[in-house]
């Protein structure tokens, strides 16, 4: 059964297929070049794509509390991050190296502390067993949104006709209980304009402002090279993303528990099974189900097995249309944004 938040016509949302990211930030450029590169934006990064395990973006953002109470009723504290959390610019000795005729590589000069993706591809796992994947996170528009809440001006809302959440630049004054109450860390205070802002789904291209004057999704799925997010709206019925969410139950949330409902989802990444160092196979999950748990919640053991299932029916020649769903290269099935 899906459930809208209250005085909501539609909700939007996506599905994002964690086995198909390859990591190459395709989609955070998309983003960035659209809405983030003017002054006060340079850490912000509406669209990012962290390595799981790894600390994340903003530094460690799963440590820094928000969401809500076990009955959702009273909001969790959360703590506000600092600007060494998001990291900062270091130079390199470019000069040295491409105008003084230095043999020294091309490093950076100063101490690099922490900035996006400072821990890519680090993961986790001892040798030849490691693992990682990677998580791209955007605000996840949620129907329960904790950064709403937090705001005494009333300055972030859900959209009546499709459940956006946004920022009324007009009447923020920065005060930025948004950000402390946001549990995902995705609304981002622009120092310069003394404003919170975050990502707006990309409603202009949703509402048919798009490059061509038509209907499209937002630019980190439309530019995924490997195509991995579905958007539609999750009351959709027909739509893939309610037949992932909903009736299949495959496409799981990150951070269940934080309980402000997010409308994106994630199908759980599988990977190979380990391996003895002679190569022999041992039976065994290389990416550890406690951690996927603690990422996804408990709901992400019935996903795979369900994935898993449908795989084995596709490899047995029967039809499987959670596989049909995940494996769509048809524009309209991944993008179903005119159905209203
Ligand atoms: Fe608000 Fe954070 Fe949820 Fe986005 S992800 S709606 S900013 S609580």
């Amino acid at each position: 059964e899906v459930r809208l938040a209250d005085g909501i016509d539609h909700q939007v949302a996506m599905v994002m297929d964690l086995n198909k990211c390859i990591g190459c930030q395709t989609c955070t450029i998309a983003c960035k070049t659209n809405w983030t590169d003017g002054g006060g934006r340079e850490y912000m990064y509406w669209n990012n794509v962290e390595t799981k395990p790894g600390s994340g973006y903003p530094r460690d953002w799963e440590e820094m509390g928000g969401g809500w109470d076990e009955e959702g009723e009273e909001r969790t504290p959360g703590e506000l991050q600092d600007r060494e959390d998001y990291g900062r610019p270091w130079d390199f000795n470019h000069e040295q190296v491409m105008y003084e005729g230095s043999d020294e590589p091309l490093r950076p000069m100063d101490q690099a502390g922490w900035g996006p993706n400072f821990d890519e591809d680090e993961g986790a796992g001892e040798y030849p067993n490691s693992y990682y994947f990677y998580l791209p996170r955007i605000c996840n528009h949620c129907t329960h949104p904790s950064c709403v809440e937090a705001c005494p001006r009333s300055a972030l809302y859900k959209r009546e006709e499709d459940g956006i959440v946004l920022v009324d630049q007009d009447r923020c004054r920065g005060y930025r209980y948004c950000v402390e109450g946001c549990p995902y860390r995705k609304v981002y205070y622009n120092a310069m304009k003394k404003t919170s802002e975050k990502c707006i789904f990309c409603y202009p291209r949703i509402e048919g402002e798009g490059p061509d004057g038509e209907v499209h999704a937002p630019s980190c799925a439309e530019d995924c090279p490997p195509q991995l997010r579905l958007v539609g709206y999750l009351d959709d019925e027909e739509g893939p993303i309610h037949k992932l969410v909903n009736e299949y139950e495959v496409a799981v949330r990150l951070h269940p528990e934080y309980r402000t409902e997010p409308n994106v989802y994630y199908i759980p990444p599988f990977a190979p099974p380990q391996h003895s160092e002679s190569g022999e196979s041992l039976n065994a999950e290389r990416i550890p189900r406690d951690y996927l748990e603690e990422l996804f919640g408990p709901d992400v053991n019935e996903a795979l097995n369900t994935i898993d299932r449908e795989r084995s029916r596709v490899e047995r020649g029967e039809e499987s249309e959670v596989m049909e769903l995940l494996t769509t290269t048809d524009t309209e099935d991944q993008y179903r944004l005119e159905v209203f």
